[in-house]
Parts: structure tokens; C-alpha cells; sequence
């Protein structure tokens, strides 16, 4: 199906709904005097990377056995669901799928904001500041990696972030804040991984963005545009994160949201909340949960701004849902297996740092043993960690000889996940993506557009009316210029990981 013809069917899907809808005014009439009521002045658009609908609940269960909270800000916002699937596999990657987000077109796994023809497509970032409105990326990841580079980029594989990097300082967004310093600095600096001498810091300042590397130089901002940068790669966990260090995302979130508030024209922020999907990738539950309610935090920061100003539309939607993750599970008992209706909060809520964590002390803990020792004394070292990290004190024999076995991080990361999921009662399927349909959350003027179980490529076609964007004007604006194109190719490669 060609993009104009797709176009046209979503239009006349959004006609379909607006009949539907209890409004006095269709949301797509443009009167003289200014936009009305039901369309919004503002966007903020949510990404939780990974995050699915089991997620959700854990987090709410959590919060409600450990603060009494029996609402995660997110459920009184929920609309709907959304499809992920992308051109080349029902399982998106970030890339394919942050790319149906920020343009309206399906891609390939490892496309960032370009077709199957790897042409580049015009983002709803790029055509918001084409309109004048104010525009930011927050990522906890690099800001380089998929998610914020399918907006504010375009190149046909996601692994290109130096070109990413260099392309995002050009964006016009007047706020980037995240991890990813690796990709900014020349190749003389330790750490990173630039090819060339570029320094893209001083090439942001000389174009007008002040530049800050902790949490105390973000807080000291008081206009943009910035250029934060707290990390060579990943920003910490939330599980992880030293607060006079990094900030959190709902800091971040309030920071972005003070700066690009002023512009008269309205503004546009997308906000991922990038490690919920690592957690998964790792298949590490209590760092996944800390990074979903950090997120869960930064949303309502974003929903007390539109609750307060009532021109704001705030959408949450993962990109896809990490790990396969299951509240409940089989478990081995009396030489039998069943199933078991139950899962335990406290399990998790004992654990105080991620895996990767973990995996350090363990290091450490091997390297200071003397040069004579046992493996028993190794698997000492591991038995200690978790107790001392995980909380966990009742390892059966058979665990220790699964560690003693697994002395290694990347095979004992299978058994330590494993430890804590059967205590825990609950499972992890996969460490790589599945196809489960993400919930769908919106809030503000054009909320009633997200409605159902839609595709992920309507989001993006409904948050570009409700701006009045013209994204197709810009992609073909894009192309004229563009003078990198490559020969056509049906479909791009398979990507299996998001690290
Ligand atoms: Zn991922």
C-alpha cells in the first residue's frame, strides 16, 4: 500500500471517529481566531521502552502493597492499545517502532525515521520546529540510541549514532538531555567511540546551546537551549542512580517542560523512558520495576502541567513490550509442576542494585580472593553479593552448584534471574521483544483520537493533525535534499537486541 493511499484510509478512520465522538467542535477545523478547545497548544509524548502490559501491573500491585497507592498515575489516563508490528517481523525493534511513532510510517527492524527505501521521512520533532513550536528530547538511554534518534535523525541503521549524534545537534531541538556523551565527543577523548576528531559539545555551544554533564548543572539552567549529557553511554538504572550524580526523569521531564513552556507557538517533547526495556533484555525484574516507576513519576509530572494549563495533550506508548514478562508461573514441587496463583512484591522490593550491579561486586569479590582458592570459595563470593544486593539468604544446594557452574556474568546472569524469578513467582519468556499489544494512555484536548486497539503508525498520524503538521511536505522537502540515498531494498536487517 503506498503512504499517500495509507494516508487517506487513517483519514478517513479519524472522520470515522470524530463522528463518534461527544464533541461539539471537529478537532481538525483550523477557525480564524485560533485553535479551539479540543485541539492541543502543547504535546508531550511518552515512550516507555519495553513496556508492557504485565509491567503495569507489577508496578501497581508494588505500589500498592508497599504505599498503599492503588493507582499508578498512568491508569486514569488509559485509552486503549496499540499494534507494534513493523515491515519486517511482527516483533518490532525500537527503531521500527519509534519511527511509526515520530513519522506515521511502518518501517524495518534498525530503520530510523526512513522508509523500506531507506528515504528519509519527515518527524513529527522536525516539523514541529518547522512551525515554530518549541521541541525536546529526554532519553534515559544514549541520546542516540533508537528511540529519540527515530525523531530527530535519519539513517538506515540504528547502530550509526555518531551520524545520529551529529544530526541531533542540527535538529533545532531546543532541549536534549540523556546519555550517549561517547558519541558527542572526538576519538582522542577516552571513551569514545568517534571515528573523527569532531567535538559535537563545542559545535552545539558555538551554536547556542549551553552544555551540562551533571544533575546540578541541569537544575542551575534557567533557558535553553541545552545540551545535557550525564553519561558516556546509558544513563544509570533507577535502582542504580546516585541522585547528586544523574538526574531522575521526572526531573529531567520538570526541567524540559519549565524550559519550552514560554514559546507562544506551543511545543513538542517526547520523553522516553529508555531502561524499562534493558531491564527486560537482562530479564532483571527489580531494576525494571524501579525504571517503571520512575517513569510512572515523570508522568505525573507531565499530567500536573496539563491539569493545570488545560492546552496540553500528554500520550504514553511503549514502543513494544521486553521480556515476555509473566506475573505468576509453573514451579517445580514435590516432583510435579504447577502453577501458581500468586506473585511476591517483596521479592523485588529486597533487591537494591541491577544485575550489572551485582555482576561488578562479584568481579570485585573474585579478584581480591588470593590465588589459591577453590571454586567453593567463588561461589562464595556470588552467595554473598546476592545476599548483600538481593536480599537473598535461602540458597538450596543445587543453586550453588548451578553459580558454581555459572562463574561467568553472562551465564550467571541466567541463573540469578532465574533465583529471583521463582521466588518471586513470575517469568520471563524471552530476552528480546514480543509482538503483545502496548496499552495506550493519553490526557488533554484530542485525547478521545486515542481510542481502541489502533496501529502504531496512527499515533503518529493523529499527534501530527492535532499539531497540524504537514509531515508529508517535509518528508518530500527531506528528499530533495537528501543526496545519501541508497538503492532500493524491500526490507532492512533483522535486529535482535536494543543494548
Ligand atoms: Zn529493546
Amino acid at each position: 500500500m503506498t503512504h499517500a493511499t495509507r494516508r487517506t484510509l487513517v483519514s478517513g478512520a479519524l472522520v470515522f471517529l470524530l463522528g463518534l465522538l461527544p464533541l461539539t467542535t471537529p478537532v481538525t477545523a483550523q477557525p480564524a481566531d485560533g485553535p479551539p478547545a479540543s485541539e492541543p497548544k502543547n504535546v508531550i509524548l511518552f515512550v516507555p521502552d519495553g513496556f508492557g502490559p504485565a509491567s503495569a501491573t507489577m508496578a501497581r500491585d508494588y505500589l500498592r502493597h508497599y504505599r498503599g497507592v492503588h493507582q499508578l498515575a498512568l491508569d486514569s489516563i488509559q485509552t486503549g492499545s496499540v499494534r507494534t508490528y513493523s515491515t519486517s517481523s511482527r516483533v518490532t525493534d525500537s527503531a521500527a517502532g519509534a519511527t511509526a511513532y515520530a513519522t506515521g510510517v511502518k518501517t524495518y527492524n534498525g530503520a530510523i525515521a526512513v522508509d523500506t527505501l531507506k528515504r528519509p521521512l519527515g518527524t513529527l520533532l522536525q516539523a514541529a520546529e518547522r512551525r515554530g513550536m518549541a521541541t525536546g528530547l529526554v532519553a534515559t538511554s544514549r541520546i542516540t540510541h533508537a528511540t529519540p534518534a527515530s525523531f530527530s535523525a535519519h539513517v538506515p541503521n540504528r547502530w550509526m549514532e555518531n551520524e545520529i549524534a551529529a544530526q541531533q545537534i542540527t535538529s533545532g531541538a531546543d532541549v536534549i538531555l540523556g546519555g550517549g556523551k561517547r558519541h558527542f565527543v572526538p576519538k582522542s577523548t577516552e571513551g569514545s567511540k568517534r571515528k573523527d576528531d569532531r567535538n559535537l559539545v563545542t559545535e552545539a555551544r558555538d551554536a547556542g546551546y549551553q552544555f551540562v554533564s551533571d544533575r546540578a548543572g541541569l537544575m542551575d539552567v534557567s533557558d535553553g537551549p541545552v545540551l545535557g549529557l550525564f553519561s558516556m553511554s546509558h544513563m544509570d538504572y533507577e535502582i542504580d542512580r546516585d541522585p547528586d550524580a544523574q538526574p531522575s526523569l521526572a526531573e529531567m521531564t520538570e526541567k524540559a517542560l519549565e524550559l519550552v513552556s514560554a514559546d507562544e507557538d506551543g511545543y513538542f517533547i517526547m520523553i522516553e523512558a529508555s531502561r524499562i526495556d534493558h531491564a527486560g533484555h537482562s530479564n532483571d525484574a527489580a531494576a525494571h520495576l524501579q525504571d517503571i516507576l520512575a517513569y510512572n513519576d515523570a508522568v505525573a509530572v507531565a499530567l500536573e502541567q496539563a491539569r493545570s494549563d488545560g492546552n496540553t495533550l500528554v500520550v504514553s506508548v511503549s514502543d513494544h513490550e521486553t521480556g515476555g514478562l509473566s506475573l505468576g508461573r509453573d514451579i517445580e514441587k514435590d516432583g510435579s509442576v504447577e502453577g501458581v496463583y500468586a506473585w511476591h512484591p517483596e521479592v523485588l522490593h529486597r533487591i537494591h542494585g541491577s544485575h550489572g550491579t551485582m555482576f561488578d561486586a562479584v568481579s570485585e569479590g573474585q579478584k581480591a580472593l588470593p590465588a589459591e582458592t577453590t571454586r567453593a570459595d567463588s561461589v562464595n563470593v556470588v552467595t554473598s553479593v546476592l545476599s548483600d544486593i538481593a536480599g537473598i539468604d535461602d540458597i538450596s544446594d543445587t543453586e550453588r552448584t548451578k553459580i558454581g557452574n555459572a562463574l561467568d556474568s553472562y551465564a550467571l546472569n541466567f541463573v540469578v534471574s532465574d533465583m529471583i524469578e521463582r521466588r518471586a513467582v513470575i517469568g520471563w519468556t524471552t530476552r528480546g521483544h514480543t509482538a503483545v499489544d502496548v496499552n495506550l494512555y493519553a490526557y488533554g484536548p484530542g485525547r478521545n483520537l486515542f481510542q481502541g486497539n489502533i496501529d502504531n503508525t496512527e499515533v503518529g498520524d493523529i499527534l501530527s493533525s492535532l499539531m497540524n503538521l504537514d509531515l508529508e511536505a517535509l518528508t518530500a522537502d527531506l528528499r530533495d535534499n537528501d543526496e545519501t540515498e541508497t538503492p532500493a531494498e524491500a526490507s532492512g536487517p533483522s535486529v535482535g537486541s536494543d543494548e
